[in-house]
């Protein structure tokens, strides 16, 4: 099979042979008598074969596919090429190097646009379970930002048990004469006259931890994606290159982490789970009566 130099470019070399059936291939070439011209594939295979200069033959696992003036390929590693054919060689590599990347990004980048409608269609099941993710993010937003109404206390009560990373509800009662006695005697010095007991527990609290704030689905998969479904990939520098092909690897994550806090979201904003909200405050009910009437008029839950 003859294969034009410029088509051997970035052929996956899976075996020895794949190298031995290039066309134009010598495993001696004399570093002496060629002049190398450029680096056109790298390989890493699973069993050793032999550096391909006619001076060393040591074996090796990984390494270049060069190609010299003369039309002649053979495969060097890394250290040979630098020491028989000295800055050129690294030159010539870094370049190669520099090539390969940018085309693995661009695979990368083109497999994924192909397939980006399997992403989208995940979204859709996740919304069409849980609801909207943007109208998620506002009651994510509500319950923890003061600006966006949720009553003042409830709040406070909220936030402390998200920085505490404790979603149990406590309430504070006095202590019997007994038990005050008892503390005294015991040798506690100025002992309170209330203690704190639990009397239930917030459930899908995580739903509010910032780590999981859903904007993070809108600057980390919806606005890149739509991003880059305009984008021209065959016009991207090295380095932009480079931040796509991160990013790309990264949808899949960013999806798995958005469909987990839905998960949560549902659990936190139950029905059941909201009433236990009462308890939060259970002198006063006036803040838990006016959370429901906001959550029912502003995102249509009814409580
Ligand atoms: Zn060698």
């Amino acid at each position: 099979m003859n294969i034009s130099v410029s088509k051997k470019h970035f052929l996956r070399i899976n075996t020895w042979d794949d190298i031995y059936k290039m066309s134009g291939y010598t495993d001696s070439l004399d570093p002496k008598k060629e002049k190398l011209k450029r680096v056109i594939d790298k390989y890493t295979l699973p069993t050793t074969g032999k550096c391909g200069l006619s001076n060393c033959g040591t074996a090796h696992n990984n390494g270049y596919i060069v190609e010299t003036d003369t039309g002649k390929l053979t495969n060097v590693g890394h250290i040979c090429g630098k020491n028989h054919f000295g800055v050129i060689f690294q030159t010539l590599e870094k370049s190669f190097n520099r090539e390969y990347r940018d085309r693995q990004a661009k695979e990368k980048i083109a497999s994924f646009k192909s397939n980006s409608s399997q992403y989208l269609e995940k979204v859709v099941v996740i919304e069409n379970m849980y609801g909207k993710i943007g109208h998620i993010h506002k009651l994510q937003q509500f319950f923890t930002h003061a600006s966006r109404g949720c009553p003042s206390f409830i709040l406070e009560m909220i936030k402390l048990m998200v920085k505490n990373r404790n979603p149990t509800i406590y309430k504070t009662i006095k202590l019997s004469k007994e038990e005050y006695e008892t503390l005294k005697t015991s040798g506690v010095k100025a002992p309170s006259r209330y203690k704190e007991i639990p009397i239930g527990t917030i459930d899908g609290l995580a739903f509010l931890y910032h780590e999981n704030n859903l904007r993070m689905y809108a600057e980390d998969f919806k606005n890149p994606l739509d991003e880059l479904l305009n984008l021209n990939v065959s016009s991207l520098s090295s380095s932009q290159l480079d931040r796509w092909s991160k990013r790309v690897g990264e949808f899949d994550r960013t999806i798995n982490q958005t469909h987990e806090i839905m998960i949560d979201s549902k659990i936190f904003l139950d029905r059941r789970n909201i009433l236990k909200f009462r308890k939060l405050i259970p002198d006063d009910d006036t803040q838990f009566i006016y959370l429901v009437k906001i959550l029912k008029d502003q995102f249509d839950i009814k409580i």
